[in-house]
């Protein structure tokens, strides 16, 4: 069991006020919160630890590079990854997926091929994809989402063959919660030779990610998602793909030599690290992940599971609410509609009485659309939630619907 009023106290916002409120923070999907630890390691690398990495040959500059490698291989382990030179450091989600969709359907794509997506993936792991469709004249396929917001399994015969070289898919849905059963996309694209590469934005803070258990050959997450800051992020790519794809960006650090003739590439992951990376973020993620395994990652995934339950059971008492995804397996997220009212003018109202959820289409207007509606209200939980919010939550909701009503 978590001691969730002990976590709530390692996270100094939770205890903001809001209009007078107290802060009921429910957007986590967007980006979570920050805890102590978390703030103070990044606090302490600017005092005592800053000094540009990789090139230096003074103190600071050797401590640095020491802690962005350690951070390197802190997040291979947290993923099950043997090998930390596969850990591509990005700014998030977002680039991650574009560094592979720059890079590699230009080395195994002819024009012709396929790039299967799936009809619940974010902006992110689809317009990258598209991008890379109109560059080299290739097909986007995509497989459909049934009503109860689960993937079309069945689809999958139809739509692999052996035009097919990359499928992308989201571990859960950022709008619908939805887990997907990655076993049959990841077996069924390998059994056709395509490549895998598994949207974890969602997944990395709610589920055990084991790239070894997973097989897919690409994973890409977002720091700020799993309690760390803004602007890191993570590629994991097996290490024979990254090494037969060109470079993304050029620019320092990803060089081996350079002239104005030909220039020559480092080895992995650098090859990949153009610029001066975010060496202040990648030892914050390793202490987010320290913080998270510290707390119990297995009590966590537990709490969030009995968040949502509690959530669903008590949202259906709502009159008018229509919940959208109801899957078997769902994490941390739920959306709603309620027909005749604008989710854009519950949220804004839930915001008046300190409920931060969101509202909108979430950067998934595929699914949006898919489900006719104009967007939708999506709460979504992490470790520090409690049942109490989700009461409190329900009776503001409640009372915002007699208001707009
Ligand atoms: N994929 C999913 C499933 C997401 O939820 C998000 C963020 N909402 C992203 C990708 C993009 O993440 P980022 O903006 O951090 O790159």
């Amino acid at each position: 069991m978590l001691d969730i009023e002990k976590i709530r106290t390692d996270f100094p916002i939770l205890s903001t006020e809001v209009y007078g409120f107290p802060l009921v923070y429910l957007d986590n999907g967007a980006t979570t919160q920050k805890p102590r630890c978390v703030l103070d390691r990044i606090i302490h690398a600017y005092e005592n630890e800053n000094g540009n990495i990789h090139r230096g040959v003074h103190y600071l500059s050797e401590i640095a590079t020491d802690h962005h490698e350690k951070a390197r291989s802190r997040v291979a382990r947290f993923i099950g990854a043997e090998d930390s030179a596969e850990i591509v450091f990005t700014r998030g989600t977002t680039e991650s997926v574009n560094l592979v969709a720059r890079t590699l359907p230009d080395v195994i794509c002819k024009p012709g091929d396929e790039i299967l997506v799936t009809g619940m993936e974010h902006h992110s792991n689809t317009v990258p994809w598209q991008i890379a469709c109109e560059r080299l004249g290739l097909k986007l396929r995509v497989i459909p989402v049934l009503d109860n917001g689960e993937l079309d399994y069945s689809s999958l015969n139809n739509l692999l063959s052996a035009k097919t070289k990359i499928v992308a898919c989201t571990a859960i849905s950022n709008v619908l919660g939805t887990i997907n059963n990655l076993e049959p996309i990841v077996a069924g694209a390998h059994a056709v030779g395509a490549y895998v590469l598994v949207d974890c934005a969602q997944a990395i803070a709610h589920t055990h990610i084991d790239v070894k258990a997973l097989n897919a050959d690409f994973i890409a997450f977002s720091g700020h998602k799993v309690y760390a800051p803004n602007g890191i992020g993570v590629l994991w790519g097996r290490r024979a793909l990254l090494e037969m794809m060109p470079p993304f960006m050029g620019g320092g650090e990803m060089i081996d030599h350079v002239t104005f003739d030909k220039t020559t590439y480092n080895k992995l992951p650098y090859k990949f690290e153009a610029g001066t990376p975010d060496y202040i973020g990648s030892r914050a993620l390793a202490e987010a992940f320290d913080y998270i395994e510290r707390v119990g990652f297995d009590d966590i995934i537990e709490h969030e599971h009995n968040l949502l339950d509690y959530a669903i059971h008590q949202i259906a008492s709502v009159n008018g609410v229509r919940q959208i995804g109801t899957a078997a397996h769902r994490s941390g997220i739920l959306s709603f509609v309620v027909d005749g009212i604008h989710p854009y003018d519950i949220g804004t109202m839930l915001d008046k009485l300190g409920i931060a959820v969101r509202t909108g289409h979430h950067c998934a207007e595929p699914l949006i659309d898919r489900f006719s509606v104009p967007g939708t209200v999506r709460v979504s939980f992490a470790m520090y939630n409690t049942m109490s919010e989700i009461d409190t939550f329900i009776k503001g909701l409640d009372r915002v619907l007699t208001i707009l009503r």
